[in-house]
């Protein structure tokens, strides 16, 4: 099949299509691009409000390709989730978030969650599970320290499939979050009857909650709901004092956004640990 997607594209290259010339190139860098060592993870901070601690962080993949450059991650994860190459990136994101993680704490910051995001594809995986335990105990790490990051498109697929997957690993204490709540397909059944513990509300509502009185309803309610179901919130992008002061006073309980910190290398964001207050 690569034979032909070769050849065909060999010939769009030859017209116009930018495009997709610009996907193969990509894609042939992509296939190499763990054994080149080319990918990095940057760590972002979650604050929580209620401690004004830094309880966690988000892992976020980076990837730097001698002759393409930095390549943003909406651009290659697509890519890397069409092709299956997802899998072993995932693998390698997970083992590295992991033993990043466990050394956090041997320097004494033995609290620090870590959020890693799961695609579709790979939650869907033969052995996620086995993996999964197999890769935090070789990183030393305690279950309840890790949690996994899924978008609402995953309830698309067979929700018996899903469900099974999503209590296999919720019975080792590993918790689940929904990433960018708010933007796919959205039901409050599947809140109460998936192993669901955080709601993260996309970095669209957020950004817009001090201009947008649409937005702060939105905001303000699905906080509240998430208190009802006893779920909770994390407030992606917030990036001003403004957007903080209106998420404190809705009761929102961690925030994660430019405004306490971007996402970092691991030295940088050891060194942003050790100089939080
Ligand atoms: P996401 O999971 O929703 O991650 C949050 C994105 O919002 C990150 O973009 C982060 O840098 C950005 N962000 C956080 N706070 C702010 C803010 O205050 N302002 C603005 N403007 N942006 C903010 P990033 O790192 O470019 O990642 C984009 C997406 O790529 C992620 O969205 C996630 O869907 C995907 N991704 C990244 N790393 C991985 C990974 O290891 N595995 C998988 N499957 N997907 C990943
Ligand atoms: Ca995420
Ligand atoms: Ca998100
Ligand atoms: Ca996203």
């Amino acid at each position: 099949a690569k034979q032909t997607g070769k050849n065909n594209i060999q010939l769009y290259t030859d017209g116009l299509d930018e495009t997709i010339r610009d996907r193969f190139i990509m894609e042939s860098k992509l296939n190499r691009a763990i054994e080149n060592d080319e990918f990095s993870l940057h760590y972002q901070p979650k604050i929580d409000l209620a401690t004004d601690s830094v309880m966690g962080m988000e892992a976020l993949l980076r990837w730097h390709n001698p002759e393409l450059g930095f390549i943003p991650p909406d651009k290659f994860i697509p890519l890397s989730e069409d092709s299956g190459l997802i899998l072993p990136i995932g693998e390698w994101v997970m083992k590295r978030a992991l033993s990043d993680t466990a050394k956090l704490h041997k320097e004494g910051f033995a609290d620090l969650k870590i959020a890693i995001n799961l695609s579709l594809r790979q939650f869907m995986k033969k052995g996620l599970v086995e993996f999964v335990e197999k890769s935090i105990e070789t990183a030393g790490l305690n279950n309840r320290n890790v949690e996994f990051e899924i978008t609402e498109n995953i309830f698309t697929e067979d929700l018996s499939t899903i469900s099974r997957i999503m209590n296999e690993i919720s019975n080792l204490n590993i918790k689940f979050a929904i990433d960018d709540f708010g933007t796919g397909y959205s039901s409050i059944g599947y809140l109460k009857k998936m192993p669901i513990s955080t709601l993260k509300i996309d970095r669209s509502y957020i950004s817009k909650i001090d201009s947008d009185t649409d937005s702060e309803s939105i905001v303000s309610s699905v906080i509240l709901m998430s208190k009802s179901l006893g779920l909770n919130v994390v407030a992606e992008g917030a990036e001003t004092e403004s957007q903080v002061n209106m998420l404190k006073d809705m009761g929102c309980s961690i925030v994660q956004g430019y405004y306490y910190g971007k996402p970092m290398p691991y030295d940088e964001f050891l060194e942003f640990v050790r100089n939080w207050k």
